[in-house]
């Protein structure tokens, strides 16, 4: 396939992969091939789940689940650690499959694979500190001469439905928390990226998962809502944009939820800001992965009195990005999931400049590789403002006074999370206070997450917070031991 004459098409046989249920991966179902958005040739063939092998996994979930939930938690941290260490020593292979599946550069998918690492043993670690509570029940008079203790047993069965831009560090978060509380897990990974998904679980596997902690089972929209909607699935946590993640809501019903949801992320740079650093790390984090991060740096507000500056400088910046081939490691643009996404991007940003913008570079694409873009001064209602870009493009503004910019920000249905660069202790108390966010980045980008913070959004960006010692509480249930007359803490009405 090559309607990209000059693009190497790798000579390994595209992966195959099947769903993985009850302990086995099944090679029946439909075809599905991933044509690469890069290299334009099937990188990747899946089979679909059926109906019935949604019912099968469902019947074998709820068994399944008795049986990870007896596993200790120091087994379950032992399989997790020995995991990190496993995604390391894959990680060049892994990172080649992201590249060769969704167009993201090696260098990014190896940053991704190093997470994986991390997230696996924070997962490790938090498995091993999972207990429980006693309760001061005797200080109220009623519960005199009574124990009460609380534990947090396993949901059962957890539902894992991923998005196609980070597949694997955000489905070892899902999966490793989820182990790590001693539930079993299915998990519905992107179309985009079905064999990345299933070298994690893989991976897993090998470093002593046992089968019935995890099955597979590949699709799009119907395998997840039959999936969201069946009572044998206890908690859903879902990655994905709002609108799917609305359809989630409703298949499942009086379902425990975590929504990680999308965003189109702010980050503010003052006038006492280092303007080059500001405008080198907006740069680098705002094209990564083409900008298909939720919290990519989509919207720049930087001081009137600093803003030309800013503007000649991250445009520099901007156009010294390697742009090209994802399976190179000196690339730092690569392509973006499809063609349609790339046009999107391209759209968007000359629709700002019938509004009044300017384009200071790119504005174009090569295929599904938007040339990194960056906007000057779009209007307030354009998409590149309003909505997700989710792409390589850029809107840099100014502004006036800070209460102005923080009250811009939060002008939008999403909160993910924000930056901010500045050395004033005051600005940043006040903007950790009123920005409509999950989270604030001082002196970066937005686009920053260490795996074991708490992580999540406000408004249209979700619920819940992902990391795994936050996870694990959406994972467990309390449950509630009361021992009568039973008492561990004194029970008579004076000294004597
Ligand atoms: P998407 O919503 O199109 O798909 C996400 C997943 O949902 C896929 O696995 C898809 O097959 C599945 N799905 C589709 N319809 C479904 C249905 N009716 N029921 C159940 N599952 C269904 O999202 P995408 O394009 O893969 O990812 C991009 C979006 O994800 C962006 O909005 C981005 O901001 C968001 N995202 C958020 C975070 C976060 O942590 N907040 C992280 C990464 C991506």
């Amino acid at each position: 396939m090559t309607d990209n004459p000059g693009r190497a098409v790798p000579d390994d046989a595209p992966a195959t992969v099947g769903c993985l249920i009850a302990g086995e991966w099944v090679s029946d179902g439909q075809r599905a091939d991933r044509v690469g958005p890069w290299t334009r040739a099937v990188v990747s063939t899946t089979r679909q789940a059926t109906d019935h092998d949604v019912e099968v996994a469902l019947r074998y979930a709820r068994r399944g689940a008795r049986a990870v939930a007896r596993m200790s938690p120091a087994a379950r941290a032992d399989v997790l650690e020995r995991a990190a260490a496993e995604a390391l020593a894959q990680r060049d292979e892994l990172a080649r499959l992201l590249a060769l599946e969704l167009g993201k550069p090696v260098k990014d998918g190896r940053n991704e694979i190093d997470r994986v690492a991390d997230t696996f043993a924070v997962s490790a670690a938090e498995a091993r500190r999972i207990g429980g509570e006693v309760l001061p029940v005797a200080g109220w008079a009623r519960g005199v001469g009574n124990t009460a203790l609380t534990h947090r047993a396993p949901v059962g069965v957890a539902l894992a439905i991923t998005p196609f831009n980070a597949p694997a560090n955000l489905l070892a978060h899902k999966l490793a928390a989820s182990f790590a509380a001693g539930n079993t897990t299915i998990v519905k990974p992107p179309p985009q990226a079905p064999a990345s998904s299933a070298a994690v679980v893989r991976l897993l596997l090998e470093s002593g998962m046992p089968p019935e902690a995890v099955q597979v089972l590949h699709g799009g929209g119907p395998v997840g809502a039959a999936l969201s909607s069946a009572p044998e699935v206890g908690v859903i946590s879902f990655t994905g944009s709002p609108e799917t993640g609305a359809a989630v809501a409703r298949s499942a019903g009086a379902k425990r939820l975590v929504m990680e949801l999308g965003g189109n992320a702010a980050t503010i740079v003052c006038e006492d800001a280092d303007i080059g650093a500001a405008a080198r790390v907006c740069a680098a984090t705002g094209y990564s992965n083409s900008g298909q991060s939720c919290i990519s740096v989509q919207r720049v507000y930087v001081h009137r009195s600093r803003y030309e500056e800013f503007l000649g400088s991250f445009t520099l910046e901007v156009e010294k990005l390697t742009v090209g081939d994802p399976l190179d490691a000196a690339t730092d643009v690569g392509s973006m999931v499809d063609d349609g996404a790339a046009e999107r991007v391209v759209s968007w940003a000359h629709e700002a400049v019938a509004g009044g913008a300017t384009i200071t570079t790119g504005g174009r694409r090569d295929g599904a590789t938007v040339i990194p873009t960056v906007v000057a001064s779009p209007p307030p209602d354009a998409r590149l403002i309003r909505e997700e870009v989710f792409g390589a493009a850029v809107a840099v503004q100014p502004f006036d006074s800070f209460d102005e910019v923080l009250a811009t920000c939060n002008d939008s249905r999403y909160g993910l999370q924000a930056g901010l660069f500045t050395h004033d202790v005051r600005r940043i108390v006040t903007a950790w206070r009123e920005l409509e966010v999950g989270g604030l980045i001082v002196n970066g980008s937005s686009n920053y997450r260490l795996d074991h913070v708490p992580f999540g959004g406000v408004k249209d960006s979700g619920f819940g917070r992902e990391a795994p010692r936050w996870m694990i509480d959406d994972y467990t249930v309390v449950k509630t031991l009361v021992l009568r007359g039973i008492s561990l803490f004194g029970d008579q009405e004076d000294a004597r």
